[in-house]
């Protein structure tokens, strides 16, 4: 297999800490010996440690919804990579819109958080999608191509493939309008092409293109039929465990 596909459940700013465990027991029950699909979950940072402890060895992974690219220092608010690996992080999330949205993220900032994952040996997860105005526009893959040129830029080939792209139309997100399987894999595979052209054709074959917007139990099948969907980025699909188990175990249902 060229590319282990990869289903990520993004938690976002939800759960009381009992649910949280709650769910995590459950998940492991179902999926701690699941090897088919690499599996994530994204809880809230003050959750991450307690969720290291009791996912320990299974085969389901944790990771943070965002960091800081700086090691430590005065940073308030802010976590650094070197905290998340302490708690058994091995994913972050970066530049998912809603932090481009509510906090004034950039394409240049995320290229430093990139370059700090990778540093780390964490693997950045790398959020990129166009808005609906400028879907309409026509500007979708302009917008696309010019986010990854820049999240991008000053990365080795070698160390590309460590790293897994999520295209997140933001009209999709949590709008329960999902992007079509054509619309998709036709913006899936020009990221391939961009990554092409920015390194090359290998390098582009292994890199690992998750798409996310309004996945569910009942659309995930299709998407995933699709040869450049390498898995999903789910957000409220993923809060309800039997969904979110249901989306990664989508080959059986
Ligand atoms: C997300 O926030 O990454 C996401 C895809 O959300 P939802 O699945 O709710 O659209």
């Amino acid at each position: 297999m060229l590319r282990k596909s990869i289903m990520g459940g993004n938690w976002k700013m939800n759960k009381s800490l009992q649910e949280a465990t709650e769910f995590t027991k459950k998940l492991i029950s179902e999926l701690g010996t699941y090897r088919d699909v690499e599996t994530v979950i994204f809880p809230p940072f003050p959750y991450l440690k307690m969720i290291s402890s009791l996912l320990g060895e299974t085969d389901v992974a944790l990771g943070a919804q965002n960091m800081f690219w700086e090691e430590k220092g005065a940073y308030t608010g802010e976590v650094s990579p070197l905290m998340l690996m302490d708690v058994g992080c091995r994913y972050v999330i970066l530049g998912h819109s809603e932090r481009r949205q509510y906090f004034g993220e950039t394409d240049e900032g995320i290229n430093k958080k990139i370059k700090a994952a990778l540093k780390f040996q964490l693997t950045p997860l790398v959020c990129v999608g166009e808005k609906l105005e400028e879907r309409k526009k026509g500007l979708a893959k302009e917008i696309v191509k010019s986010q990854l040129t820049k999240c991008f830029t000053g990365i080795n080939s070698s160390e590309v493939p460590q790293i897994v792209i999520a295209y997140e139309p933001v009209w999709a997100i949590g709008t329960g309008e999902t992007a079509t399987p054509k619309q998709a894999q036709d913006m899936h595979q020009f990221i391939r092409e961009i990554l092409q052209e920015i390194f090359d054709k290998k390098t582009a074959n292994l890199v690992r293109v998750q798409y996310g917007g309004s996945v569910k139990p009942d659309n995930i099948k299709e998407l995933m039929q699709e040869p450049d969907i390498d898995g999903a980025l789910v957000g409220g699909a993923s809060l309800d465990v039997d969904s979110f188990i249901k989306i990664v175990k989508y080959g059986e249902f």
